[in-house]
């Protein structure tokens, strides 16, 4: 089957054909990686590996720290405020979704978080214009998020909301749904953080880029183990890594290598994202995506068909036709097709083609 879920964790075949060979036996060790202690010899390879390769892979610049955490993004959104704003700074959040209000959330029992720009009234269908966003006198950060999972909404490098310019403030960003998805320019970021479960591997392991000096920063008073400092200075194995989660990764991450980088997954990813909203604006209104087409997000199609009653059938025949997990996230209804970079160009071919029919036979 093509699965279009949204996660918790889109892997490549290749990937799991891999880890499943190596499940029992790593390298000839005798035992799996699972089993191996994290600070041993076998385990350390896999993790230096890992953050060697995907420095390569994003071209992540050596002033960056690269960290791979647990807690998933949302204990990041929360940890950006400790670590980074001093008490009685603000911080400055741009909101295009439901993700970026999570991560207002997760601050507001620690700092002052400013709504410097909300696309809710739009009904996040688009990204507010950057010369609309009031921002903070002495910001600690201005925060966004890359990509809405779930509203479809996207920051797009190739289409004009590029990386939005805030002056000399660092720039916040999560890229939980479309890191290595595209070449990006790190430099132009303080903070990435990304939960690995779309496009980098299996939930469990978070990944997150930090520009080295702005470890100097005193923040909140902290338990060591929410300091970004202490995790660096050790290694990312302050306490037990999840090193199933870390190798799985490490195996995703060379599969991207492999297959040419980011380069190479942004023309398919292009193309992917192409097909399906060229077969959704084509379909005569039978299928609709309302979000501002400048915004549309290559990660995450949500869609709608025009009679909500045969949403049932859409669901049942797709499912049958081995075109799995459409259903819409509860907050929009709906379908939504989320084409990560492990999704081959066959699947999502195969979709469009089940969209047509679909259609002729209950338009
Ligand atoms: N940010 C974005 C953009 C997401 O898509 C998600 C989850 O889907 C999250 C944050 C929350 O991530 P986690 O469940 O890893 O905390």
């Amino acid at each position: 089957a093509f699965n279009f879920s949204p996660g918790p964790a889109t892997l490549p075949e290749p990937v799991l054909q891999q880890a499943q060979a190596e499940m029992l036996d790593w390298h000839g060790v005798g035992a799996s990686i699972v089993e191996l202690s994290h600070r041993g010899p076998e385990f350390m390879q896999v993790a230096h590996e890992t953050e060697a390769d995907l420095r390569t892979l994003m071209a992540i610049p050596d002033d960056y720290a690269v960290l791979f955490l647990q807690g998933g993004a949302t204990v990041q959104q929360a940890l950006i405020a400790l670590n980074f704003a001093d008490p009685g700074q603000a911080t400055d959040y741009v909101i295009t979704g439901h993700w970026g209000k999570t991560a207002l959330k997760q601050v507001t029992p620690y700092v002052h978080a400013n709504l410097a720009a909300d696309g809710e009234p739009g009904g996040f269908r688009d990204i507010p214009a950057r010369n609309s966003w009031r921002l903070s006198d002495g910001a600690a950060y201005v925060h966004y998020t890359a990509n809405e999972t779930i509203h479809g909404v996207e920051f797009r490098s190739a289409n004009g909301c590029d990386i939005p310019d805030v002056g000399d403030v660092p720039l916040f960003a999560d890229f939980s749904s479309s890191i290595a998805s595209e070449p990006l320019d790190i430099s132009r970021f303080g903070v990435i953080y990304a939960g690995a479960q779309k496009n980098l591997g299996p939930v469990g392991v978070t990944v997150v880029i930090i520009r080295r000096d702005l470890l100097e920063r005193a923040g909140q008073p902290r338990a060591g183990i929410f300091d970004y400092r202490a995790h660096l200075k050790g290694e990312s194995m302050l306490n037990t890594p999840p090193t199933w989660n870390w190798y799985l990764l490490g195996l995703t991450v060379k599969w991207m290598l492999a297959e040419g980088g980011v380069a190479e997954f942004a023309q398919r990813n292009a193309r992917k994202s192409a097909l399906l909203y060229d077969t959704i604006d084509t379909s005569g209104g039978f299928y609709c995506n309302e979000v501002a087409t400048a915004a549309r997000s290559r990660m995450n199609v949500p869609f709608f068909l025009h009679d909500s009653a045969l949403d049932a059938a859409f669901l049942q025949e797709s499912t049958a036709a081995g075109l799995i997990s459409l259903k819409g996230h509860r907050v929009l209804g709906g379908m939504r097709a989320s084409i990560y970079n492990a999704m081959p160009e066959a699947g999502v071919q195969a979709l469009a083609s089940f969209m047509r029919d679909f259609q002729q036979r209950h338009g």
